[in-house]
C-alpha cells in the first residue's frame, strides 16, 4: 500500500527521456559553458525511467481524497461537487492567455465579466458595491475591517472594539487583531444563538464592528438578527456578515435586508470552485452605500468607451491584492451563477438544508445533537461527549475510523462551544443513498465504540498511513526530501 519516495526509486544512470544526439553533444560542457556557470555539486535529482515517473505520480494521485472520489461532509467548508463545465470554460484560450498587464482595450471581455460578476453578487446579497479583489474569506474579513477603520477615522471616532460571538470561526478574532482592534467575545444563549443581554452589555461607544456568521456555525439562523442590527446601529457601530454560510439561504434572503453594512463571500465555498489544501480561493467584499467609497482599488467601471479599471476612488483603502484578485476562481463562480440562475440558486439552498436536516434527524437517533430545539439550516453539529465518557472513543477517533469507509471526516472540535464536536455539512450535491451510507457507517462505528473501543482508537486500518504524530508534523514540518547527512 505504501508508495516509496521517488528518491528511493532512483538508480544511477537511469533516464526518463531520450533526446536525439545533438551536434554539440560531441563536446564536453566545460568547452561550451564558462567555468563560473558550471555546477559544482551533485544536482540531486532522482534518476528514474518515464514509466516509473508515471506510475509513481499516478499512484500518489490515487491515494489522494477529493470531492470527486467520495462524500466530503467537512462542515463550514461547503465541499460541494464542482461542475466540470466550469473547468472547461476557464481554460478557454482567451481566458487562459490573458495577461494582467494587457491594455484594457484588449481585455474588454474579461472586464465585462468582472463587472457583471459584481452585479450578480450585489443582486444575491443586496449590497451596494462589491470588490472582487480579496483572495479568500479571511482576506475579505481583513479588507472589510480596514474599511471600517478608515470609515471611523474619517468621522474622527476612535472606536477600538470588534464584537465576535463565541461560536465564530477563528479567522474573525484573528482579523480583528490584525487590524488593531480588540476582539470582544459575545456569548451564545442556551439555544445556540447570540445572547442579546450579553451583546447589550458589551456594546458601547467604543464598539466599531460586530461580526456575525448567519446562519451561525451550529447551522442555526440568528433569528434575532434584526434586533442585533438595531442594537449595533444604535451604538453607531457597523454590522459585518461572515458570508461563509451563504449556501443556507442563497436566493431566499439578502444580507442587506437584515442590516448588513459589510460582508464577505467565499466564492470557493458557496459558488463551487475547487478548494482545500490552502487554495485557491476568492473572498469578495460587499459594502452598503455609505461604505462603498472605502472599497479597495481598482474597481471595474463602465464609461461611454467601454470598461476600465478605476484607481481614483478618494476614500479607498488602496489595494489588497495584486491586479484584480484570483480571476480563475471568480470566473468559475461566474459560470456557476449564470448556469444556475435565480431559480437554480433557490434549489441549491433548499436541497442543502433538506440534506442537512435529513442527515441530522437520522443521526439524532444515535448521537447527541446539542442546540436542537430548532431545525438546522445547511449544517449541524453532533457531540461525542457522552460517547467519550462511556467508551473513551473521541470525536477524533471517529473521524479517523470514517476514513476506512471512504468518507472524508467532518470538521472536528469546532465550534468551540460544543465538546467533542463533529460538524457535518452534506451540501446539496449528495444523493439520499450516499447520506444513508454515511449514517450506516456512523452507526457501525458507534457500535464498535461500545464493543471494541480499542479498534476505533487504532483506526484507520485500511489506509497506507495509520495515525500520524500530528504535533510533531506541525512542529517539525518537513516538506522537502533531504539526502541523509545533507
Ligand atoms: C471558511 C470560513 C472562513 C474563512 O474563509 P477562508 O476562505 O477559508 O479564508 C471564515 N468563517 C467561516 C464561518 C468559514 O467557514
Amino acid at each position: 500500500m505504501t508508495e516509496k519516495l521517488i528518491f528511493e526509486l532512483s538508480q544511477d544512470g537511469r533516464r526518463g527521456y531520450t533526446l536525439p544526439q545533438a551536434e554539440l553533444a560531441e563536446r564536453e560542457p566545460e568547452e561550451l559553458i564558462p567555468e563560473r556557470f558550471l555546477r559544482k555539486g551533485k544536482i540531486g535529482l532522482p534518476q528514474v525511467s518515464e514509466s516509473q515517473i508515471a506510475r509513481h505520480f499516478c499512484g500518489l494521485a490515487q491515494k489522494n481524497f477529493g470531492v470527486d472520489l467520495g462524500f466530503y461532509p467537512l462542515g463550514s467548508c461547503t465541499m460541494k461537487y464542482n461542475p466540470k463545465i466550469n473547468e472547461k470554460l476557464v481554460r478557454l484560450p482567451r481566458f487562459l492567455f490573458l495577461h494582467p498587464y494587457q491594455d484594457v482595450q484588449d481585455a474588454q471581455g474579461i472586464l465585462e465579466i468582472l463587472y457583471q460578476m459584481e452585479q450578480l453578487l450585489c443582486k444575491v446579497s443586496g449590497m451596494h458595491r462589491v470588490s472582487l479583489q480579496p483572495a479568500a474569506g479571511a482576506h475579505g474579513e481583513l479588507t472589510a475591517l480596514l474599511m471600517a477603520k478608515a470609515f471611523f477615522e474619517e468621522k474622527k471616532e476612535t472606536r477600538d472594539k470588534v464584537l465576535v460571538p463565541d461560536s465564530a470561526h477563528g479567522t474573525n478574532p484573528s482579523s480583528s487583531h490584525l487590524t488593531g482592534f480588540k476582539s470582544i467575545e459575545v456569548k451564545s444563549n442556551e439555544s445556540g444563538t447570540i445572547d442579546l443581554d450579553d451583546l447589550k452589555a458589551k456594546v458601547d461607544e467604543n464598539a466599531a464592528v460586530m461580526m456575525v456568521t448567519n446562519p451561525n456555525t451550529l447551522g442555526l439562523f440568528e433569528k434575532d438578527i434584526l434586533a442585533i442590527a438595531e442594537i449595533i446601529h444604535q451604538a453607531g457601530a457597523l454590522l459585518y456578515l461572515d458570508g461563509a454560510n451563504l449556501n443556507a439561504f442563497l436566493g431566499r434572503v439578502r444580507p442587506a435586508d437584515f442590516g448588513v453594512d459589510l460582508m464577505h463571500f467565499n466564492l470557493h465555498k458557496t459558488f463551487s470552485s475547487p478548494h482545500g489544501g490552502g487554495g485557491p480561493g476568492s473572498g469578495p467584499v460587499g459594502a452598503s452605500e455609505k461604505l462603498s467609497a472605502y472599497l479597495p482599488v481598482p474597481m471595474v467601471e463602465r464609461s461611454g468607451e467601454g470598461y476600465f479599471l478605476d484607481y481614483t476612488r478618494e476614500h479607498s483603502i488602496g489595494k489588497v491584492r495584486s491586479f484584480y484578485g484570483n480571476i480563475d476562481v471568480i470566473l468559475k463562480a461566474y459560470c456557476y451563477l449564470r448556469i444556475l440562475g435565480e431559480e437554480g440558486l433557490k434549489e441549491v439552498s433548499t436541497n442543502a438544508v433538506l440534506n442537512a436536516n435529513y442527515l441530522r434527524e437520522r443521526l439524532k437517533k444515535t448521537f447527541e445533537v446539542p442546540y436542537s430545539q430548532e431545525r438546522s439550516l445547511h449544517e449541524f453539529v453532533i457531540s461525542l461527549k457522552e460517547v467519550k465518557s462511556k467508551t473513551g472513543v473521541t470525536a477524533g477517533d471517529i473521524a479517523k475510523r470514517l476514513l476506512d469507509f471512504g468518507f472524508h471526516p467532518p470538521t472536528m472540535y469546532f465550534p468551540l462551544i460544543v465538546a467533542e464536536a463533529l460538524m457535518i455539512e452534506p451540501t446539496e450535491t449528495e444523493s439520499k443513498e450516499t447520506l444513508d451510507e454515511f449514517v450506516a457507517a456512523m452507526e457501525q462505528i458507534y457500535q464498535e465504540a461500545r464493543e471494541k473501543p480499542e479498534y476505533v482508537k487504532e483506526a484507520p486500518h485500511n489506509l497506507p498511513i495509520r495515525r500520524l504524530d500530528e504535533v510533531k508534523a506541525a512542529r517539525e514540518l518537513k516538506v522537502r526530501w533531504q539526502e541523509s547527512g545533507d
